[in-house]
């Protein structure tokens, strides 16, 4: 679990809170394996025989203090006794106990008792695949879910099925695969005529990978799209004769979980639908009127920025919570680069537990490697998330996907996680006092996350498992407790001084990316201008900057905009002219695909901070040869290109990986650079390290289009994307920040 604080000492009151203009939080990472430091937790067992406060209900940690018959709690004060049990337990000697000896334990938790009954938790994973697409399409689902099949532990079932104006389920248990279908009715109204497990029972559609791989390989081969033919045969004719359409993605869903769900607490725990689509759902329940998209041109008075970032139904959002009922993740894997309408398919994955990707072509789709790099990493699931403060302060917001739990205050669920997913949180003040001056009481957070596991039995080191448990897996509960102690800062200083900028950042992009999606792009651009307003009048006062009685002198040219009395700052003017650059902000008129926008919020509000600052303003460093590192870091100006005179630069901008050569290089250069060479050994390094595969681009300035590589340049393109020409970029925002910034201090 890695935890990072917007600032590691916290504002003594909300005062100082205010006047330091800085948001005031943290991000958290629950599954990750290490803390943000590289250090792991101290394992242990039995979880729910940690004492816990009688008052706030925080658990025992290192920070509390410890007698004989009792505890003072490190979040509340309160003095609690101590059980027999846990008196015997402590007077031993402390290292040996996990809570005594690390403020990070991960402990284990016994399973209650229809869970134990679960002796074969056996992973679920279904395919449901959109016949009513391309070759093309499908040639690449194939190649995915082939990839798939490699990653899949023993023990696995998988289900293969197909969407189109008919649902397809296979069996491909017998010698031959079988395929039985059910049509589905065109209107949104009506439900399947026939209920899936009656065209074939949940488990003759289910098959044990380790035995079926080929023939799902072979069931696989059969694919084929839909004709037009076989289309205005079953489905429904329009006027004129005119095709409706055959996607009929939200009633195939909707069976399919209800298929899947009368399994669910028996034969798995948690099954996952992989959903592949190669546009949006026309046919049946859940279709989407995607001549919205359209109208949106046609009419210049609606903001486009704005009509087309909320659901047009609430039909996905209704039908996440039958999958997650129904014990299913969905990962949806869109590959068109039609209008799909995203922004009301989104909440089946993001309320599910589920992942979005977008990809705009399947010529570049790097979709089989990231369905192989999903599948063969750890997830955990049925997860609760809880983040308990010290009295002074609580949690304000939380950001994220996962959803409130309905009855209590900062409970937070999580159907399913993985080591990268990041949620965060931001603080206020339970009063006026805020933190005592003269306290000895630090603030303290703790957070617990409760998660379940499936382990296969091979990896247990229980001798009492029976032997036919071979290739069998089971269930494990745990709670994983981490707890913090933070300072508080004297003077604003001091709180500049340990400010983490890529937390500011986190926090700032999740604001952003609700405000826009309640009021539209142009008020969060409006937001984070403000706010970076508001910061540098701040900072300006508080290092006394500005002399208000010089006549001489004109007040925004005095005013520090750059930040150069504190270096925790100085990155923030630069990384919000990257965020107003980003398509995530940029207007609907740059040609922003609406898509595209509801991916990237689906992508950034997941990202742990380092991830997303690389997201944001991407990272470039050059080399003087393949195997020479020149400088580690440039800023995205053309004229720093210019300048430096290496001919290789590697840009990093986490979904792209792009290395350029100038038209200036050596052509004595390998390229693309060779296999064994530093730069090489670089990327690899940077794709391991990745929750998905990034794209990676080779291009040779004056011989190939160099657009790619040069539209990342943004500091010298206008922060409102109006043009290029009379533009100054960074340079001419900054002017305009500055201008602003004395206007407000008047
Ligand atoms: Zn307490």
């Amino acid at each position: 679990m890695a935890v990072r604080a917007t600032a590691s000492r916290f504002p003594i009151d909300s005062d100082a809170l205010e006047a330091s203009g800085l948001p005031w939080g943290l991000t958290v990472t629950p599954f990750a394996s290490k803390d943000e430091t590289g250090i792991g937790p101290a394992y242990g067992s039995n979880g729910h025989l940690l004492p816990r406060c009688e008052n706030c209900y925080a658990y025992f940690n290192t920070y509390c203090e410890l007698d004989q018959w009792a505890w003072t709690c490190s979040l509340c004060g309160t003095l609690n006794g101590l059980s027999s049990d846990a008196i015997a337990r402590y007077s031993y000697p402390h290292d040996s106990i996990p809570e005594t000896s690390s403020s990070f334990v991960d402990l284990e938790l016994p399973l209650d008792g229809s869970e134990e009954e679960m002796t074969q938790a056996r992973p679920v994973y279904v395919a449901a695949i959109d016949l009513s697409s391309s070759e093309e399409f499908l040639e690449l689902t194939k190649s995915a879910l082939l990839a798939a099949l490699e990653a899949l532990s023993p023990g696995s079932l998988f289900g293969l099925a197909t969407f189109s104006h008919k649902i397809g389920l296979y069996d491909v248990q017998g010698p031959i695969p079988v395929v039985k279908n059910v049509f589905i009715p065109p209107d949104a109204e009506s439900k399947l005529p026939l209920e899936l497990e009656d065209a074939m029972p949940l488990l003759q559609f289910l098959a044990p990978v380790e035995t079926c791989k080929d023939r799902i390989a072979a069931a696989l081969e059969t694919l084929r799209p839909i004709t037009s033919w076989e289309r205005s045969s079953g489905a429904a004719q329009g006027i004129d004769g005119v095709l409706m359409g055959g996607r009929g993605f939200g009633t195939a869903m909707e069976a399919l979980f209800n298929y899947l769900g009368s399994e669910f607490g028996n034969t798995f725990a948690l099954a996952r639908v992989f959903a592949f689509m190669s546009g949006p759902p026309d046919y049946g329940r859940g279709q989407l009127d995607t001549s919205r998209y359209g109208e949106q041109y046609a009419s210049k008075r609606v903001d486009a920025d704005r009509a087309l970032l909320p659901e047009q139904t609430p039909f996905y959002k209704d039908l996440a919570t039958i999958a997650v009922q129904s014990g299913v993740c969905v990962d949806v894997f869109a590959v068109t680069n039609e209008y799909t309408d995203l922004a009301s398919l989104k909440f089946l994955s993001i309320e599910s537990g589920g992942s979005l990707f977008l990809y705009s072509s399947t010529d570049d789709s790097t979709l089989p490697q990231d369905m192989f790099r999903m599948l063969n990493r750890p997830y955990a699931f049925n997860c609760v998330l809880r983040l308990r403060t010290s009295t002074e302060f609580k949690p304000l917001h939380s950001y994220g996907h996962f959803f409130p739990d309905p009855q209590y205050e900062n409970l937070q669920h999580i159907i399913c996680c993985d080591s990268y997913a990041t949620y965060a949180y931001d603080f206020e003040f339970a009063n006026n006092t805020g933190f005592s001056r003269h306290s000895r009481e630090p603030p303290v957070v703790q957070i617990a996350f409760q998660y379940t596991v499936v382990v296969p039995t091979e990896g247990l080191q229980n001798s009492e498992l029976p032997s036919s448990s071979r290739g069998k897996h089971v269930l494990q509960k745990r709670l994983r407790i981490r707890t913090m102690q933070f300072e508080t800062a004297q003077n604003i200083n001091e709180i500049y001084d340990s400010v983490d900028h890529e937390v500011v950042l986190s926090l700032l992009v999740h604001k952003v990316i609700l405000v826009s999606l309640e009021d539209g792009v142009r008020e969060g651009r409006a937001l984070l201008h403000d706010w970076l307003v508001i910061l540098t009048a701040q900072y300006n006062d508080a290092y006394n900057l500005v002399q208000y009685k010089n006549g001489n002198k004109s007040m925004s040219s005095q005013i520090d905009i750059t930040f150069s009395q504190c270096p925790q700052l100085e990155p923030l003017p630069r990384l919000v002219f990257a965020l107003l650059r980003n398509p995530l902000l940029r207007f609907h008129e740059e040609g922003v695909h609406p898509d595209y926008r509801i991916y990237l919020q689906c992508l950034f509000s997941v990202l742990e901070p380092s991830s997303l600052h690389c997201g944001i303003y991407p990272s470039l460093t050059s080399y003087s040869t393949p195997d020479k590192q020149a400088y580690p870091r440039h800023s995205l100006s053309r004229a720093a290109l210019l300048t430096s005179d290496s001919p290789i630069f590697f840009l990093d901008a986490y979904t792209t990986l792009i290395v350029f050569y100038t038209s200036t290089a050596d052509p004595s250069l390998p390229f693309p650079p060779p296999q064994d060479c530093l730069l090489r050994k670089n990327i690899n390094m940077v794709k391991q390290g990745r929750s998905i595969t990034p794209k990676l681009m080779f291009i040779r300035g004056g011989k190939d289009d160099a657009t790619a590589f040069e539209n990342y340049l943004i500091e010298e393109q206008d922060v409102d994307g109006s043009g290029f020409a009379s533009a100054k970029g960074f340079v001419s925002f900054l002017d305009d920040i500055s201008q602003s910034v004395a206007e407000y201090m008047k």
